[in-house]
């Protein structure tokens, strides 16, 4: 079987571009392949997070992977913290990337121009893309699906494992990126020019999965649009695109026939429409979720399970790397 990994990271509640570009992208792969998807607390720390808020989001989240169809039975759901070869990897991989493929990280650059002046940027936060590296490569996955905007990284994950296949000897599949076709990048909802980030100060940049129908209506309501006032899918018309393809990623249906529909009409009666399809996509995510949350022992029962299986898999590549770059066997 095909191995498939991907993550998010609990470094702020999950968004609608999180579930269409990556979690409802992951829902089909779970019966052709075998499926690790992971709870990247880790990753979360490269930037400050409240203690008491990161641990809550875990669990949050992991009720969310479980409500959008998730199935803990058929794949490994997990916290990253929880399976220490991810750091050890990270280390290890670490000593075999430069500083100058990190720093050509898009990621990074964007990051780091955003953090406040006179903040101190973490050495984590540049290290970010490798610890992702050793995520991948620990699980010898072959496809990692995530957004366009995670593409680099994937793509370097591939290049460090290249790498030391070639200086040691045949150890990492080469991982590739599967982007969804649709929802590859949902736009930011009041720029329309970068994407909807859960770690945006804006609320009103982005839906989340767990936001209730009114905030919902009121964030798409305000959503930034143009002048042009014609459902149109055009670059000129950003913010209209943007909605349109959020809709296609839903209804699985093509740009053309969403402009043709709203032929005639104005952008308030496109607006309740694009609110109406996403409260009725996130409505059954939302009951489950909810109803998981209230059994916190459950939602601990799988992902200890989860670290279990995760921990097997992982340690069985970190022991290879560990002997190849000729550290002595555990003790
Ligand atoms: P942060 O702002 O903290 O980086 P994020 O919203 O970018 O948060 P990540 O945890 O970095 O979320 O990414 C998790 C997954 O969601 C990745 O696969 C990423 O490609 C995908 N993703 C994030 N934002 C979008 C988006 N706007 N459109 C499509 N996919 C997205
Ligand atoms: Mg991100």
């Amino acid at each position: 079987k095909k191995i498939v990994l991907s993550a998010i990271k609990p470094s702020g509640e999950i968004t609608l571009g999180n579930y269409l570009g990556a979690i409802k992208n992951w829902i089909g792969f779970q019966d052709e392949y075998e499926c690790f998807y992971c709870i990247a607390d880790l990753h979360a720390i490269t930037v400050r997070q409240e203690p008491r808020l990161l641990r809550k989001r875990v669990l949050e989240i992991l009720a969310i992977y479980i409500a959008s169809g998730l199935d803990y039975t058929k794949s490994t759901l997990f916290v990253q913290s929880h399976v220490p070869a991810h750091s050890e990897a990270s280390w290890i991989l670490t000593c075999n990337a430069n500083m100058g493929e990190l720093s050509r990280m898009t990621q990074y650059k964007d990051k780091t121009a955003k953090l406040k002046e006179n903040t101190s940027i973490s050495a984590g936060l540049f290290n970010y893309p490798v610890l992702m590296a050793a995520d991948i490569l620990i699980y010898n996955a072959d496809f990692v699906p995530v957004g366009i905007d995670q593409k680099q990284h994937v793509e370097l994950a591939r290049d460090i494992a290249q790498r030391f296949n070639s200086s040691y000897s045949d150890t990492f599949t080469l991982p590739e990126a599967k982007i969804p076709e649709n929802a590859a990048k949902i736009m930011d909802l009041q720029d329309p020019s970068k994407k909807m980030s859960k770690s945006d100060d804006n609320q009103n940049s982005y839906i989340l999965v767990l936001d209730p129908p009114d905030v919902i209506r009121r964030k798409i309501g305000r959503a930034v649009t143009d002048s042009v006032g014609v459902v149109n899918y055009t670059d000129e018309q950003p913010g209209v695109k943007n909605l349109i393809n959020i809709i296609c990623a839903i209804k699985n249906v093509k740009p053309d026939e969403v402009v043709a529909s709203f032929e005639g009409k104005g952008y308030k009666e496109f607006k309740e429409y694009v609110a109406e399809v996403i409260i009725e996509e996130l409505e059954p995510v939302q009951k489950k979720a909810n109803e998981l949350l209230t059994d916190k022992s459950k939602l601990e029962e799988i992902y200890t399970e989860g670290a279990m299986k995760a921990s097997y898999a992982a340690t069985k590549v970190l022991r290879k790397m560990q002997k190849k770059v000729g550290l002595l066997p555990p003790v």
